[in-house]
């Protein structure tokens, strides 16, 4: 329920950006982060949601790995306070 509070202020605030925070499901990849978030011009980064203190199962961190040696942006949240670091790090204003 925490995740879910969590997600839904990242959604929130992505909005405020004018960008999308999509819900990232893959049928043949478990493991993928929980949100794609698109920013105006281009930007793209990948969010793991977590309750707080959460982390990231095996399967997730390695598709953080996988993701970020592509050279994506991934962050995993846990905290409410942390949403505006990302999308500034995506690229967001
Ligand atoms: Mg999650």
């Amino acid at each position: 329920m925490l995740e879910r509070k969590i997600e839904k202020a990242l959604v929130d605030k992505v909005k405020l950006h004018g960008g999308l925070c999509l819900k990232f499901i893959s049928p043949s990849m478990t493991g993928i982060p929980d949100r794609i978030i698109l920013l105006p011009k281009g930007k793209v980064g990948f969010v793991e949601t977590k309750k707080p203190k959460g982390e990231p199962r095996p399967i997730q961190k390695k598709r953080i790995k996988q993701f970020k040696d592509l050279g994506f942006k991934v962050y995993v949240l846990d905290d409410k306070k942390d949403i505006d670091e990302i999308i500034k790090n995506i690229g967001g204003r």
